[in-house]
């Protein structure tokens, strides 16, 4: 058996029989892989506190056909910020469920391994007004390197850059301008200042994003529009968006 070593975080767990949990890792190396820790549901297990939704860690798999077996595992990062807010827990995790579904196993991308870990951090030390567009800046960024890219700069039927550029279709891929919006059936109504925002959320790191000052309407607009293009690319929903969306709006869920 061949031992694998890779960085990476875990984006999802998994009971397995009595003791053990399947965890999936993104890791730098190999994109996603799922292993099995053996006993880390027991209290005492050296993998008890690793094999957790959100750690961040160095691991050992022991490869062989079909599931591999987490060997080793050291801890880089836990995000303890994020674990003790629930908010930031959520948003955490609805990325982390992200991940997770988009990902085939086995197809390395340092770059989405790279977003991975900055969108962490920026979630971890960021301030709670800041978290809705760190999450959009993210889902711009998240699709355009998965290849679903949301064109902010012309109209994607006509190549139209206007000011008629109004509308937004997740449909046909981003903004459609007056002439073409009638081909757009679900085109959202934005505005030219919303799609300005798009572009500045698109391209800047999150400590620019933190700083931009964007009307939580505006952002609420912005969030629509990014929640339809990522549903357009998923065969199943996300459980941990509709949780989330029911934290923000302060909705039981
Ligand atoms: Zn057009």
């Amino acid at each position: 058996m061949a031992l694998l070593r890779v960085e990476g975080v875990v984006i999802r767990t998994r009971d397995l029989g009595e003791a053990d949990r399947i965890v999936s890792l993104y890791t730098r190396e190999k994109g996603k892989i799922r292993a099995v820790a053996k006993g880390a549901r027991r209290p005492r297990n050296r993998f008890a506190s690793l094999a957790q939704v959100l750690v961040h860690g160095r691991f050992g798999v022991f490869q062989s056909r079909g599931l591999g077996t987490l060997s080793q595992a050291e801890l880089i990062a836990s995000f303890k910020a994020i674990r003790i807010d629930l908010l930031k827990t959520a948003y955490a995790l609805s990325i982390a469920e992200l991940y997770d579904h988009m990902m085939e196993e086995g197809y390395p991308a340092p770059e989405l391994y790279g977003l991975l870990l900055s969108t962490m951090r920026a979630i971890e030390s960021a301030q709670p007004a800041d978290l809705e567009k760190i999450y959009v800046s993210f889902a711009l960024k998240f699709l355009a390197l998965m290849g679903y890219a949301v064109e902010l700069d012309h109209c994607v039927k006509c190549g139209d850059e206007s000011d008629s550029l109004v509308w937004i279709s997740p449909k046909l891929g981003g903004i459609v301008c007056t002439a073409c919006r009638l081909e757009a059936t679900d085109a959202i109504q934005v505005s030219l200042g919303i799609v300005q925002v798009m572009r500045r959320l698109f391209r800047s790191n999150f400590r620019m994003v933190s700083s931009l000052r964007v009307q939580s309407r505006d952002l609420q607009i912005i969030r629509r529009a990014i929640r339809d293009s990522i549903e357009l690319q998923l065969s199943s929903p996300l459980r941990s968006m509709d949780f989330l969306e029911s934290m923000i709006s302060g909705q039981p869920s």
